[in-house]
């Protein structure tokens, strides 16, 4: 029996739970807070004398599963093209292989440096075989400090860290380091550096190539999900500008939803998906969640990113996707140059980087003007050689308020309520990044997003909450 679905969030996972449900005759209606589809996997284009495109840092499609590659191809049409993957990171003036690879780090790394961080590591192993030190397994900085040694750690992760999330990377749970490190420790690094992968081993980050839109952006993909949702002659809607404001509920059943920036309107359903922050969907039940469901949910913190698009006229600046700026000086954390993911990202004799810098709603990066932030950005990169400042020849910011969760040591106990309670809804189904307050990747947020479509559409369980909570996802 065809029912009616009304999903909460226009980003990857909210897009392909509606494409699956309209595949099996459904009609569903997607409330998206933004002007446009895509959520944090958006694009935006400027098509007048020259054609550019920003996407929100680096997004490379990725994943172990060929079948979650062609679904994607499908919808992407003859709009592809195949990249080259290069990450590197910028230290001592130096380029660094990123994920590390031992013979770059033997040959670029200061020889006195490199001497401690060898000691170091011998250090660390040694305690830990005779068990003289534990490390604090809990929080990110034991957890990579056991695996690479206090040196190794300080250079290429702890500063990063510390500048990415805007906190000491001791009150980080080590939840994030193992769900983001590839390698397991130095020794892991040194064995993948010295034998050939098996066939089928490559861990995700270290995959070379991927396939990404030729025109268009990463957005190509929610657009395209959009596009096939509302031609797909079920009455389906994707309706954009439309927050979702308020969940009515009856007890523990969603009886409609409120939405709409100026004028409300209110939509009812068989079924609710959520795909934006649980914390935001928890904040507007009505009647109200309880009091302490309420205060964890506050106490569930998000990192912002401000990105700034500098238009450069020079051809290119690196042959790299994306480049780690981990030293403490500077500002900016990570560049992506879009010319290196489609050549067809810029005009051929410019380019466009897009450096990020990570903050909190509301302080002084978040309320930044324009011109502070090119300034920002364009000195950062000019002092570690990568422009020169007279390259910009123009700059826009945009921002997303809601990147990264921040799993700092107490965030289960937080979340745990938050989840618990949110799951006791029986006709509404929480997934994606936000829904789950999870650090997943795209192809993650599609196959939950897709999977939880096919489970409403059949009643057929398709394990669409166990995606990315298992280690394989993560890499
Ligand atoms: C800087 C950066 C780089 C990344 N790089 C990669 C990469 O290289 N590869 C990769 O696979 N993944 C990458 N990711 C992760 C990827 O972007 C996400 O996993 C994926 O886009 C999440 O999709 P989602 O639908 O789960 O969430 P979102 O994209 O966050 O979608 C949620 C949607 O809900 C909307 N919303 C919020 N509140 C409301 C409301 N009240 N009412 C209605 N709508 C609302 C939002 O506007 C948004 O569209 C990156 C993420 C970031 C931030």
């Amino acid at each position: 029996m065809s029912s009616h679905v009304v999903i909460l969030g226009g980003g990857l996972a909210g897009l392909s739970c509606g494409y699956e449900l309209v595949q099996r005759g459904n009609r569903v209606t997607i409330l998206e807070r933004e002007p446009h589809v895509g959520g944090m996997a958006s694009s935006f284009v400027e098509d007048g004398d020259e054609y550019w495109t920003q996407d929100f840092g680096p997004h490379r499609f990725h994943s172990q599963d060929k079948n979650l590659i062609q679904h994607v191809r499908d919808i992407l049409g003859d709009n592809i093209v195949t990249a080259e993957r290069l990450s590197r990171i910028v230290l001592f003036g130096k380029f660094f292989d990123y994920p590390l690879v031992t013979k770059n780090v033997l040959k670029s790394m200061p020889r006195l440096l490199l001497i401690k961080a060898l000691l170091d590591y011998a250090w660390v192993r040694f305690c830990d075989k005779t068990r003289l030190r534990r490390y604090d397994e809990k929080t990110f900085e034991g957890w990579v400090t056991r695996r690479f040694g206090k040196t190794l750690y300080k250079i290429f992760f702890g500063q990063y860290t510390e500048k990415a999330w805007g906190m000491s990377p001791s009150l980080i749970s080590s939840d994030w380091a193992s769900q983001r490190i590839t390698v397991l420790g130095l020794w892991d690094t040194i064995k993948k550096t010295l034998r050939r992968p098996k066939a089928g081993e490559t861990p995700r980050t270290l995959v070379k190539s991927f396939i990404y839109p030729k025109y268009g952006g990463i957005g190509e993909l929610a657009r395209g999900y959009a596009r096939r949702i509302e031609e797909s002659g079920t009455g389906s809607q994707v309706l954009t500008n439309a927050p979702a404001v308020k969940i009515h509920r009856d007890g523990m059943r969603v009886t409609g939803i409120e939405y709409g920036k100026h004028e409300r309107q209110r939509i009812e359903a068989d079924a609710y998906v959520n795909t934006i922050p649980v914390t935001a969907l928890a904040a507007a039940l009505a009647p109200k969640a309880p009091d302490e469901v309420l205060k964890a949910a506050r106490s569930l913190e998000y990192v912002s990113i401000v990105f700034v698009y500098l238009k450069l006229n020079r051809p290119s600046v690196s042959p790299d996707s994306w480049v780690y700026l981990p030293e403490k000086h500077l500002t900016v954390h990570r560049i992506s140059e879009f010319k290196n993911f489609s050549p067809f990202c810029a005009p051929r004799d410019k380019t466009l980087i897009c450096a990020e810098i990570t903050c909190r709603r509301g302080d002084e990066i978040w309320r930044a003007s324009a011109d502070e932030l090119r300034a920002i950005a364009a000195r950062d990169l000019a002092s570690v050689g990568l422009i020169q400042e007279s390259d910009v020849i123009d700059a826009q910011i945009r921002k997303i308020p809601f990147a990264y969760p921040v799993y700092d040591l107490d965030y289960r106990s937080h979340l745990e309520p938050v989840m618990d309670y949110v799951g006791r809804l029986q006709n509404l189904q929480t997934t994606g990044r936000q829904g789950n307050y999870r650090y997943n990747n795209m192809d993650q947020s599609v196959e939950m997003g897709r999977k939880l479509g096919q489970e409403l559409a059949t009643g057929v369980q398709t394990g669409h909450a166990a995606v990315a909570t298992g280690k394989e996802y993560f890499g």
